[in-house]
């Protein structure tokens, strides 16, 4: 293969693989950049028959698989059907296959930082890839049998990519099956002794049974499935597969793992290893989905009907009438909307199933049983808005698949829990305190591994939590926005109440001026008591105006300080603090401490010699101390001080501009009241003064006559009486009426005094009352 570097306009870029069969060659288009892997066989005349076979069918296989998870092939440049022809011995078919330039899932797999498996996003992208590819093999009755991380390679995708994905289409990255070397058409029985590579991953019965079914394939799906979760595969993976069979076979329905503890017990657990980067609900589902791909029984594995009892049965004279589920099973898993939520108050993650209609009280009412912060004090905010959740929105609005915390959570008081203790690996918690144990090398394994996991799970917990303090200050902007916006309209109606105070106040003054007067003079009291219930309202409403008043300047002040003080850019303190304190240093030498153990792994006498391990526990002890470190120094700095006084002051403004809005709104109605009451009063003064001064001009009386056009008021009654000739014979008679007549004077001339004083009265305010002046 070396000996062709060029052909036509083709360079040969590299070698992506060499199998125990093949070799996969990248080679570039030196004008186009187009890029194609080409695989060839290496043997010639040593391949027997069944290998030539085996080869040409996995070429027309591939040829004949079009699916986005399955690499896709292309049409052979004709010249290299030429030009490989010193390099292709057999003769046999050349796979041309699209390059995959992201590698493989097992070099991903291999990077120190995966040593405790992948992030959730990319454990849902690979399941869903690779169940994709499967199910499509299956439909198409093909049946992979070698499925393995190796076999996996990553396309990415630039950001034309075009692959029709659907709901996928926002991804860049695309995983796809390779190698159908070893793929069978399901009915044809296979030898085992065929396989070469690495067996770990091959359902048992392909070892131990002449025939097998499709369901070979859950079994090394299930497995890829638990290693890329938690980066290391689930069925004792130190031993050969002759040595963990027996104890695998011995695992229950519900064991999705069977692992040597740190004494060299054998032991089963439901559930997988907690170091891992899934959240809670994710691992409670996917630990379901292992059981159904993890059964022993091939006949029961994948299927809707768990095995109570796996073993003492011989699986074949089982009847299978359950349905394959496998993949539904994933599908839903995978269609499910999972929620997490980063408390900065206590320092701790948090994730929930949700559907689309659940609400944010229902989400608080969890949050509230998980970490103790009643509902009312909790301040929930989206990593995608920096606003508080509102109680009415959904939370799936919220919802964003790549993100890995979409919500984060505050105590309305304060910022950071006292005494927040970290989550640390059994393994680190041992070695910390037994420094000087001795490790096998199963032991230390598990322990670099777990130290790794630790310093990861530091730094992302302090990013976390930096980027929670961030959301928090720009979150406060935002709520100043909001405040001086509801202040703005509070204080035009407090305003509007003022302008109507003063309006009352001047309405007063002058009726109290006068009505004083009148009662100086003993005059109208009678008439004018209403006045001063009304003037005593109005006296209240005042004061209560007034102090509102005073309260509010007091508000306004304290609000522009705070939101002067919001506008100081934190961001700055923050980022001086994560330049001083951060696991960067920390991060480098675990890594250089992890693969220079993984160096030293690959030499024999390092496996049966058991040794200390200062170097990993001495960076477990140093990221511990980093993290109180932090956590004691971050409370008395400069942005966490004004967070705190920031969060609590615009609480208490927000709850004051509340009360005020209220009050404001109570005065409102209650001055609307007043002005109407005096207005209503005044008025039904005046009515009942001249329907009286109406009345004394229709009296019947003949003996008194005077023109209404020419009576002014104040002026005697006796000025207009008019004496009345021939009319009266009877003395008595005339002097009963002289006497009637002096009464009914006597009468209107109080009347007349009324009406005057009422009259300067209403002269004062604004209303004008000149038609009093004026004859009809
Ligand atoms: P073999 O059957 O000899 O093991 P494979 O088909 O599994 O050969 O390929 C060997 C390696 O080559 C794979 O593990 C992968 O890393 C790389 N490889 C194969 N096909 C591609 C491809 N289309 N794009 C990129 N890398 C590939």
């Amino acid at each position: 293969m070396d000996s062709v570097v060029f052909i036509g306009d083709w360079v040969k870029d590299g070698i992506l693989g060499s199998g125990s069969f093949g070799t996969v060659v990248l080679w570039k288009h030196q004008k186009t950049d187009e890029k194609l892997a080409i695989k060839t066989c290496k043997w010639g005349d040593e391949l027997t028959v069944k290998h030539k076979e085996r080869w040409s069918k996995e070429v027309e296989m591939l040829q004949n698989c079009n699916n986005p998870n399955i690499v896709g092939t292309k049409e052979l440049p004709h010249e290299f059907l030429a030009g490989l022809e010193p390099i292709n011995p057999s003769k046999l078919p050349i796979l041309c296959m699209e390059y995959c330039s992201g590698g493989s899932l097992r070099q991903q797999l291999n990077k120190p930082e995966s040593c405790s498996g992948l992030k959730e996003d990319q454990v849902r992208q690979i399941l869903s890839d690779v169940g994709n590819a499967i199910q499509f093999l299956h439909q198409n009755k093909i049946t992979h049998r070698d499925i393995k991380p190796e076999n996996i390679v990553i396309q990415l995708l630039d950001s034309t990519g075009t692959y029709d994905f659907g709901a996928q289409c926002q991804r860049n990255i695309i995983y796809k099956l390779i190698d159908l070397g070893y793929a069978k058409e399901i009915d044809s029985k296979s030898v085992c002794a065929s396989f070469v590579g690495t067996l770990q991953y091959l359902a048992p019965e392909i070892l131990y049974s002449k025939t097998y079914s499709n369901s070979v394939d859950f079994w090394s799906f299930g497995l890829l499935a638990f290693e890329i979760i938690c980066g290391t595969r689930p069925f004792l993976p130190f031993l050969a597969p002759v040595q963990w069979m027996p104890h695998v076979k011995k695992k229950s329905h519900e064991n999705v793992c069977v692992y040597e503890t740190f004494h060299g017990d054998i032991e089963y657990s439901d559930e997988i290893f907690s170091e891992n980067y899934v959240s809670k609900p994710f691992k409670a589902m996917i630990e379901k989905w292992l059981r159904v791909a993890l059964e022993w029984d091939p006949k029961l594995r994948g299927r809707d009907s768990p095995s109570k009892v796996t073993f003492n049965i011989p699986s074949e004279e089982k009847e299978v009438t359950s349905k394959i589920v496998i993949f539904n099973l994933l599908t839903d898993i995978l269609s499910k909307k999972i929620i997490k939520v980063f408390s900065v108050a206590t320092s701790s993650q948090h994730a929930y199933e949700i559907d689309d209609k659940t609400s944010i009280t229902t989400l608080k009412f969890w949050i509230e049983k998980d970490t103790n912060i009643s509902v009312q004090d909790q301040i929930l905010i989206s990593q995608m808005t920096y606003t508080e959740l509102d109680a009415n929105e959904l939370i799936v609005k919220h919802w964003d698949e790549n993100c890995n915390v979409m919500l984060f959570l505050y105590h309305r008081m304060y910022i950071l829990k006292e005494n927040i203790e970290p989550i640390v690996p059994k393994a680190v918690q041992r070695c910390l305190e037994h420094p000087k144990a001795l490790y096998n090398f199963k032991n230390s394994q598990n322990l670099y591994r777990n130290g790794l996991y630790f310093v990861i799970s530091q730094m992302e917990f302090y990013d976390s939590l930096v980027k929670g303090l961030f959301a928090r200050a720009e979150s406060l902007k935002h709520e100043k926005t909001q405040m001086l916006l509801k202040h703005n309209a509070v204080d035009k109606d407090i305003r509007e109440l003022l302008a109507t105070k003063e309006i009352i106040l001047n309405m007063c003054e002058t009726g109290k001026k006068h009505i004083e007067d009148l009662k100086e003079k003993g005059l109208g009291t009678n008439l004018l008591g209403g006045f001063d219930k009304l003037f005593k309202d109005a006296d209240d409403l005042n004061d209560k105006s007034s102090k509102l008043q005073t309260a509010w300047s007091q508000l306004s002040v304290r609000l522009q300080s705070a939101a002067r003080r919001s506008n100081e850019v934190l961001s700055i303190d923050l980022n001086n603090f994560i330049q001083k304190y951060n696991f960067q240093n920390i991060f480098k030498n675990v890594i250089t401490v992890y693969i220079a153990y993984k160096k030293s792994e690959s030499y024999n006498e390092y496996r049966v010699k058991e040794k200390q391990c200062h170097d990993i526990m001495k960076i477990c002890y140093d990221c511990l101390k980093l993290r109180s470190k932090i956590l004691l120094e971050i409370r008395n700095q400069p942005f966490m001080l004004k967070l705190i006084d920031l969060s609590t002051e615009f609480y208490k403004i927000a709850d004051i501009i509340t009360q005020a809005a209220n009050n404001t709104e109570k005065l409102i109605k209650e001055s609307a009241v007043v002005v109407d009451e005096l207005n209503k009063c005044t008025w039904s003064t005046i009515s009942l003064l001249i329907r009286d001064a109406q009345n004394l001009v229709d009296l019947p009386y003949s003996v008194v006559s005077f023109q209404k056009s020419n009576f002014k008021i104040g002026e005697a009654v006796s000025n207009h009486c008019i004496k009345m000739k021939n009319k009266i014979e009877n003395e008595e008679e005339l002097t009963s009426l002289i006497e009637e007549s002096i009464k009914l004077k006597q009468n209107h001339k109080k009347l007349s005094e009324k009406i005057c004083v009422q009259k300067r009265l209403l002269s004062k305010t604004n209303f004008d009352y000149s038609f009093l002046n004026s004859s009809e």
